[in-house]
């Protein structure tokens, strides 16, 4: 580790990897710094990817990323009614992510980013009044290690920006609350990925079953904070597993939560750039935040190393990142929170309804789109919420 680079990454998560690998690539000295003793641990993911995304976003997929691939979506009313939807043949994969992000880490290092562990950024530092790096406690001792740009890609509990004096409060019914198991030793179809929807399953969210093999699957949910005071998270997930998978071993169980909101208003600033749950990037309708965190960690890297060289890190010469960002993802995230918004409204009894409803549909014709469509159409009581929602539509 040295005592000056150009750019400083904060966190090795895939936003972080992203960044600093094309902050390198883009000619930037940079160090990544990593609070965790390994990268990719602990995982804190269902590790679900759209094979679109991650092609999009990485150019190869490796085969050594991939624990399952993925070619059918079954969504399940609260009455148990299947709806299968139509989907393009490969639908995604789901990924183990230990491996994932340890690949992406070693890439951004192969580019020539120094990327250091059990590196816990304490703070950041201000030279003249402007961001010029940060505080780092590596190996018992209090370092400081100057950058001309910090980039904040540490994930859903992100302080980078609070530090810089950004608004990144979520409010409560906006951040999930999501628990998970792996289990194995399940009967499941390992092709197909399955949401469970219902206020007594996961109100304000969904459950999941994302096989990871033949016998083995993340099994989860996520529970809009607006409910998850009254029965704890974990509570709805032993109910969901007792009623699917009583005889499932439990190999992992872990927590963490979801920013299921748009993008924080302010996500650069002189010196600064915030990437991944950080910045508030996940999808607010399915809660996917892999492709998307590295998506603007691959836009925000190779911008601050095009800044560095040109010796202008003020926040207008970082502004075309947020252009970027939102021009890829997030206009189409502020919409998914706007429909989540309506499909919030739904009870049980719509969401039989609907089910049913989208059942009697050409199967061929079942895609997402055209499930809500229908939706909206055969419901009018969604209409009317979706037109207060949306204005007009
Ligand atoms: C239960 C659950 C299931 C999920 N399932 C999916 C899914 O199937 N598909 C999907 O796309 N998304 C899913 N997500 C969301 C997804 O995990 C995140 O959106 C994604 O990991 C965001 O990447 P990131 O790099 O922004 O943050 P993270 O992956 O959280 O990485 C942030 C890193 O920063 C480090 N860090 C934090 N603070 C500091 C510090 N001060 N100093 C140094 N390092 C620090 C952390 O240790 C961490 O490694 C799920 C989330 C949860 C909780």
């Amino acid at each position: 580790m040295k005592d000056t680079y150009d750019i400083i990454v904060v966190g090795g998560g895939p936003a972080g990897s992203m960044a600093a690998l094309h902050a390198a690539r883009g000619g930037a000295s940079v160090v990544m710094f990593e609070k965790d003793r390994e990268i990719g641990i602990p995982v804190r993911c269902a590790e679900g990817t759209s094979r679109a995304g991650l092609e999009l976003v990485t150019g190869q997929v490796r085969p050594e990323w991939i624990a399952q691939e993925i070619t059918r979506v079954q969504l399940v009313a609260p009455d148990d009614t299947v709806v299968d939807v139509v989907t393009s043949g490969q639908v995604g994969y789901v990924l183990h992510r230990k491996l994932f992000d340890y690949d992406l880490a070693a890439m951004a290092g192969e580019a020539g980013a120094d990327v250091v562990t059990r590196a816990y950024v304490s703070g950041i530092i201000r030279t003249n009044g402007r961001i010029g790096g940060v505080t780092v406690d590596h190996l018992g001792e209090t370092k400081t290690v100057h950058g001309k740009i910090v980039i904040g890609a540490d994930g859903v509990e992100s302080r980078v920006g609070r530090w810089a004096g950004l608004k990144t409060r979520t409010l409560p019914k906006d951040m999930d609350t999501c628990v998970q198991m792996t289990l194995a030793d399940i009967d499941i179809d390992p092709e197909t990925i399955i949401l469970y929807f219902g206020l007594n399953v996961a109100p304000g969210g969904y459950a999941w079953v994302f096989p990871k093999g033949p016998r083995m699957a993340n099994v989860g949910l996520g529970v809009s904070g607006a409910y998850s005071k009254e029965i704890k998270p974990v509570e709805y997930l032993r109910r969901f597993v007792n009623r699917k998978f009583p005889d499932g071993k439990m190999l992992t169980l872990v927590a963490g939560g979801v920013p299921c909101v748009n993008t924080l208003e302010t996500i650069t600033d002189d010196g600064l750039m915030l990437v991944g749950d950080a910045a508030h990037q996940v999808n607010p309708m399915t809660g996917g935040g892999i492709i998307n965190g590295m998506i603007a960690g691959k836009m925000a890297g190779a911008l601050a190393a095009e800044a560095v060289k040109k010796g202008d890190v003020s926040d207008k010469r970082l502004k075309p990142y947020v252009k970027q960002w939102m021009k890829a993802e997030g206009r189409n995230n502020e919409l998914c929170y706007r429909i989540q918004q309506v499909v919030d409204k739904f009870d049980d009894a719509d969401l039989n309804k609907i089910a049913h409803t989208v059942n009697a549909i050409d199967p061929q014709k079942r895609t997402m789109g055209q499930i809500f469509r229908t939706a909206l159409l055969k419901h009018p009581k969604l209409i009317v919420e979706a037109l207060r929602v949306f204005g007009n539509i």
